[in-house]
């Protein structure tokens, strides 16, 4: 009988082996960064380009350059990033990912950080975790416009891989500002002051709380949301992104 399950598992892995190259050959997948061909197992980026990422790995529970850009603004317990906004390979990635709704692409790269992410919980003490995930909330014209929200689908991963929930729509954003990138920090925080306001007061109560964004820049997204919190008793926050920008 174990000689039958042993064959039989076997001609399984044989016949799905034989199907995935089947339809490599079919339908080739190529890379969308160096535009070689995929090997079945591989999903949108090769694994040279995935490992050619900068990867800028920040221990949750260390000093980080997060911490650094939001101290004395806003008091983060922990933080997480995965990459740094260093080169134009991984600019054209995540702008492909947030302009150009590359989807899988943003799969890949939410997964890439949320298995990273899982792999340093065996340092991280009960307390020290979070309770609920929020996504860094866009404005109901942008969702309209961009057709998905990029912070909820990073959030998304990161609640299956974790198991811990999303609180998908707690906060929204009632500002639709204009773009920041030509702005200073200062202006930036003027300029998004009072654009979010929470919805679930009582469920947020008391809770440590992940942010979650796909860029930190300046902070100042982080710090607006921050703000509209302060009238919740209880609650910490914690703060995770795809990509820090340099200095
Ligand atoms: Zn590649």
């Amino acid at each position: 009988m174990r000689t039958f399950t042993r064959c039989r598992t076997k001609t399984i892995q044989a016949v799905k082996l034989a199907t995935s190259t089947l339809q490599n050959f079919l339908y080739p997948k190529y890379c969308f960064e160096c535009k070689c061909l995929l090997n079945s197992f591989e999903e949108t980026l090769c694994l040279g380009c995935i490992q050619n990422l900068p990867v800028k790995k920040t221990n949750y529970n260390s000093y980080s350059d997060i911490k650094l850009r939001l101290w004395g603004r806003v008091p983060v317990k922990h933080t997480y990033s995965l990459l740094v906004l260093k080169n134009n390979s991984v600019k054209r990635i995540i702008y492909q990912f947030k302009y150009y709704n590359n989807i899988t692409l943003g799969l890949k790269l939410s997964q890439l950080m949320a298995e990273d992410f899982k792999s340093q919980f065996h340092q991280i003490k009960s307390n020290q975790l979070f309770d609920g995930i929020i996504p860094m909330p866009i404005h109901y014209n942008k969702l309209k416009k961009r057709g998905f929200n990029q912070s909820l689908l990073i959030a998304e991963t990161l609640s299956k891989e974790l198991n811990i929930p999303v609180y998908k729509n707690s906060i929204i954003k009632n500002r639709n500002e204009k773009s920041q990138t030509t702005l200073n920090s200062w202006k930036r925080w003027e300029n998004r002051k009072g654009d979010f306001e929470v919805i679930c007061k009582d469920l947020l109560k008391n809770k440590h709380i992940l942010i979650v964004d796909d860029i930190i820049t300046s902070g100042a997204s982080i710090e607006a949301l921050y703000q509209s919190l302060l009238s919740i008793s209880g609650f910490s926050i914690s703060v995770c992104c795809l990509a820090i920008s340099e200095n």
